[in-house]
């Protein structure tokens, strides 16, 4: 059965082969190329957003009330990656909040972690 087919890459039509889906090997590498980039791109946002997931559970576990004050190693231990955060809250204090979502963290001395909630005045600038 002949039907018109177009390339995947370009849209112009293809001439031969039914199954052949691209008009040239540039349009078929090409394609390739793009479709590799997308799929790394779109597996490191699933690891990342992963990463973000865990850490603010693990955030709400310890403190599910907020303003808690632990070990930090508590978060080490259950798998807290310090790498990933959402957002950076600057206290007129000088103090650097680092947030997951919702929940944030500050860290003290002594290797304690302060544990708190987001709120919505850490949203001005
Ligand atoms: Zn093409």
């Amino acid at each position: 059965m002949e039907h018109s087919r177009t390339c995947n890459q370009c849209g112009k039509g293809i001439v031969g082969r039914s199954d052949k889906r691209y008009c040239s090997d540039q349009c078929r590498h090409l394609s390739n190329n793009t479709l590799k980039r997308q799929s790394q791109g779109e597996r490191r946002i699933q690891q990342v957003n992963t990463a973000l997931r865990k850490n603010r559970s693990i955030l709400r576990q310890l403190s599910p009330q907020g303003k808690t004050t632990v070990p930090r190693q508590y978060l080490e231990l259950a798998g807290f990656d310090f790498r990933y955060l959402t957002q950076l809250y600057r206290t007129q204090r000088g103090n650097t909040y680092h947030f997951c979502y919702d929940y944030g963290y500050l860290l003290l001395d002594e290797d304690k972690v302060l544990i708190v909630n987001w709120q919505p005045y850490m949203e001005d600038r």
